[in-house]
């Protein structure tokens, strides 16, 4: 395997010899160039670092993983679009999927030929997945399924969908649930996009109306479909966080960069208040960054899901929000302005950026619900 510092070294290169896309803040044109940047760094070896070759990977190890990540965020350089089908989704697939799932469609995932989304919450199963009512009818040579999903977050660019259905309404709620590959084109399924407070239509309400699913698109076995949405909300919340940790840090060193600039290094134009908000989130970055290494370890040993997963996500919640918090307050009275690109300054990115933030604390589970799962598997306290 090829050495870890070599392959910095060509990580570096790489991204030194790029043209760097720039991102537009509109959502179609993001997704349109952030699709083709995932195909540029699929063509030239750089996705799929440590998934395995059989499925268009490159088979090195998760800390190669990280390092060309730490190499992407310091270069400035945009994640690719596919992050669902990258980070969450396929690597439960990789995971349990059968031959045909792996070689089929893992590669096209890869290359971002295949954009994924994740259907799993429904109107009324958030935090109570389990109660899930979508359901999968036996029809001979494919599932029938008909139902609702909620908050799916690019479903309408996606063509794959990795949906969780109810297929025994008889067994306890857990153990009644499969996990299935659904193609975003089959008959029957509607998409409407629900615009959020970044003003992005990024998520959607799913309808399925008896909609054919072939049962070979089955990842594991029937109604033992929960183990693997653990495995998939697992990756959403440790690994994700790994990742987002080192672009988080990126962020907020660009910003105090660039407003200390901007006011001609006069540290005594930001105000206390501000200074100390920006102390907190420095912290919390560094609270975080000791947090990750153990998720870095985990990755390692191939730990699989654990509850640690949800200290990684709770802490990610803090940070990210601490972060843009405290940089948009360094915009002062100027963060009701549209536009300050005049001055330098990000600031609509920032603002779009906080926004979003706010929706850390929520999806992959609340932060009520990371706190539930420490209290009750790393704390041992009893049900409440
Ligand atoms: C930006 C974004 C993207 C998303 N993308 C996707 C996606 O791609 N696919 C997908 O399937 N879902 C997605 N979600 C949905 C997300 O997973 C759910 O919103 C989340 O699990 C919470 O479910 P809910 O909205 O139904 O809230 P509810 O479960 O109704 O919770 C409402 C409130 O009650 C609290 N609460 C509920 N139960 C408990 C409890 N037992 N103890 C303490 N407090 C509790 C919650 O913490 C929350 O504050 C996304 C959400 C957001 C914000």
């Amino acid at each position: 395997m090829i050495e870890l510092e070599t392959f910095r070294g060509e990580a570096r290169k790489w991204f030194a010899d790029q043209n760097l896309p720039v991102v537009p803040l509109d959502i179609d044109g993001r997704f349109e160039v952030l699709r083709a940047w995932q195909r540029t760094l699929f063509e030239s070896g750089w996705l799929g670092i440590s998934w395995s070759t059989e499925v268009g990977g490159r088979g090195l190890s998760p800390v190669h993983q990280l390092v060309f990540n730490e190499e992407l965020v310091r270069a400035r350089a945009p994640q690719p679009i596919g992050l669902i089908g990258l980070e969450v989704v396929g690597r439960s697939i990789e995971h349990y999927g059968s031959d045909w799932q792996r070689r089929e469609l893992l590669p096209r995932l890869l290359s971002g030929e295949d954009i994924w989304c994740q259907g799993f919450s429904e109107p009324e199963a958030g935090s109570d997945l389990a109660s899930l009512r979508t359901s999968a009818r036996d029809a001979g040579e494919d599932f029938v399924v008909s139902g609702q999903k909620v908050w799916t977050s690019w479903a309408k660019q996606a063509q794959w969908c990795a949906l969780l259905v109810r297929t025994d309404r008889d067994a306890p709620k857990h153990k009644g649930i499969s996990y299935l590959l659904v193609d975003m084109s089959s008959p029957g399924i509607t998409v409407r996009p629900l615009v959020q407070m970044t003003g992005d239509e990024e998520f959607c309400e799913v309808f399925f109306d008896e909609v054919s699913v072939p049962k070979r698109n089955l990842v594991g076995e029937i109604n033992a479909g929960w183990a693997v949405a653990n495995h998939t909300l697992g990756s959403e919340r440790g690994s994700y966080t790994v990742r987002r940790r080192a672009e988080l840090e990126v962020a907020f060193d660009d910003a105090v960069a660039q407003v200390q600039s901007w006011s001609g290094g006069g540290r005594e134009r930001v105000p206390d208040r501000v200074a100390a908000a920006l102390g907190k989130a420095q912290i919390a970055l560094q609270v975080l960054e000791g947090q990750t290494r153990k998720t870095i370890d985990r990755l390692v040993a191939a730990a699989g899901p654990t509850a640690e997963d949800s200290l990684d996500k709770l802490l990610l919640n803090g940070v990210e929000q601490a972060v843009f918090e405290s940089v948009v307050d360094l915009l002062g009275p100027f963060r009701t302005a549209p536009n300050l690109a005049p001055f330098g300054l990000e600031a609509e990115r920032w603002i779009h950026d906080h926004y979003f933030s706010r929706a850390v604390s929520i999806y992959g589970g609340t932060s009520q619900i990371q706190r539930n799962i420490i209290a009750q598997r790393i704390l041992g306290l009893p049900r409440g």
